[in-house]
């Protein structure tokens, strides 16, 4: 079986790839299991040594990297360099705290000694997604190999370029061969690869759908599983706002990595106040957005990363409408392209509102008060993040309690950070990433008890 990754931007092959046989998927499976024997058990400053020089080979390849990304998905070549600049900085982050993340947990007991260790597991399997195709990489393995787990990856095969890449960087930093192995398969193959001794975990990130198919060969493994899948963000702007920043901001909430981020905000609750001010101001702005070729560093926006992706979002765009709502700005789709647009008017019921748009999509909604907007941003089954804007940040803390999701932001977009956990509720999945918590999900919390 062949795989092609194509540019988005210009219709070009960027690589072509060769399923794995049977027999290689097992012989990496086994290797995986032989190398977390020896992995498992190298000091710890072993594996912080590596992880510090895997931040150096992203940094000392970044433009090679970046290109890469850019090629296969689409994004404008700046972000690509701040994404591989980001695994950078995750991999700095857990060479310097995996040590006091990992220390044991003494814990006073009737024994002469009790405490907890953090343990490996084994083999870690990630599923993972092309929207941030280097970055979803790091942020698993950073952590799971640094705590002497061995990892797997299936990334998503539009950007199997980016994939070899990303182990090349393991074996560049001088991991020992079989620490982190890349598979070239199928989806089909997930089941085999979760049913294997060596495999201890799963972490996907990407869809509902995956995430639920993924979960339950987990499940029926009796394996762990983490998942990391879409949101529907709201961004409450509340009438104290300061709406420039607010404005400034929501652009780029939205309109980041061509707006296919499960962190966007993707639904813009407005109270009455303020609705017409950030209405005209946000429509001059997305209208002002530089659109194009994806390798020129002054542009914002290019093409989704493929064709059905930008039809998926033009069909919400027509469907909304002739739901009731109104076209503000672009619309159009050509091919890759979908022009960044805006929709005012929006309920609920409507496929704006609903459903995840992954793509240049505002949804604009008005809210007669703060209930209403509290309100209309929990009418989601996502879970992921909030954001809300006002002046009055110590109110505005009291109002993180009335949100479900798993992060809530003030006067600021949602976005991920090396040092603070990531991750959803609801229909966005369970667990975290990055942070100390990141680190103690694939860990075996060994009690030791001495009398
Ligand atoms: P996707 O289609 O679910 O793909 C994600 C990964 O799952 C790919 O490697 C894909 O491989 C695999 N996959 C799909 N169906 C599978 C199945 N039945 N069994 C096993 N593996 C399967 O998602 P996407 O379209 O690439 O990414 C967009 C989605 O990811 C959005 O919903 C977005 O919100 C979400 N996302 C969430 C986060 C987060 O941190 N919460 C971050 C980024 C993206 P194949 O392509 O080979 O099927």
């Amino acid at each position: 079986m062949e795989f092609h990754s194509i540019n988005p931007y210009n219709g070009e092959q960027v690589g072509q790839y060769t399923a794995l046989t049977s027999i290689e998927l097992e012989n990496i499976l086994d290797k995986s299991a032989e190398v977390f024997k020896t992995w498992s058990r190298e000091p710890l400053s072993v594996r912080t040594g590596l992880i510090k020089k895997a931040a150096e080979v992203l940094r000392e390849n970044v433009e090679d990297y970046a290109q890469m990304i850019t090629s296969e998905m689409g994004k404008p070549i700046s972000e690509s360099r701040a994404e591989v600049n980001k695994c950078a900085w995750v991999c700095d982050y857990y060479a310097e705290n995996a040590e006091t993340f990992l220390a044991p947990e003494v814990i006073e007991t009737d024994a002469e000694q009790s405490f907890v260790r953090h343990d490996p597991i084994g083999t870690v399997f990630a599923v993972m997604p092309w929207n941030f195709p280097f970055w979803q990489v790091f942020r698993f393995a950073a952590p799971t190999l640094t705590a002497g787990n061995t990892g797997l990856l299936k990334h998503a095969p539009n950007v199997f370029g980016c994939a070899e890449m990303i182990e090349d960087v393991f074996t560049k930093a001088g991991y020992p061969e079989g620490v982190f192995q890349n598979l070239i398969v199928h989806h089909d193959q997930t089941e085999k690869i979760i049913a294997h001794d060596a495999v201890k975990a799963v972490t996907l990130t990407g869809s509902e759908m995956a995430g639920s198919a993924v979960a339950q060969i987990a499940g029926k493994y009796i394996k762990k599983s983490l998942l990391e899948l879409g949101g529907n963000n709201s961004f409450i702007v509340l009438e104290d706002a300061d709406i420039d920043k607010a404005v400034k901001t929501a652009v780029s909430a939205r309109m980041l990595n061509c707006g296919q981020s499960c962190i966007a905000a993707k639904r813009f609750i407005l109270l009455e106040s303020v609705y017409d001010e950030f209405v005209e101001k946000f429509t001059k702005a997305v209208r002002e957005i530089k659109k194009g070729d994806t390798t020129d560093d002054a542009t914002q926006v290019g093409p989704l990363a493929r064709k059905d992706l930008a039809d998926q979002l033009n069909r919400q765009v027509k469907e909304s409408i002739s739901q009731g709502a109104t076209l503000l700005a672009g619309g159009k789709q050509d091919n890759c392209f979908h022009e960044p647009t805006i929709l005012g008017n929006i309920k609920p019921g409507m496929a704006a509102f609903d459903e995840e748009t992954f793509g240049p999509l505002a949804a604009i909604i008005k809210a007669k008060n703060i209930e209403e907007a509290f309100s209309l941003s929990e009418q989601s089954k996502y879970g992921l993040g909030v954001s809300v804007f006002t002046r009055d940040t110590s109110k505005a803390v009291e109002f993180a309690s009335r949100v479900t999701d798993g992060a809530f932001f003030v006067n600021e977009l949602v976005k991920s950070d090396p040092r603070l956990p990531f991750g959803g509720n609801k229909r966005s999945g369970y667990g975290r990433e990055l942070a100390k918590d990141g680190m103690m999900e694939f860990i075996n919390k060994k009690v030791v008890y001495v009398k």
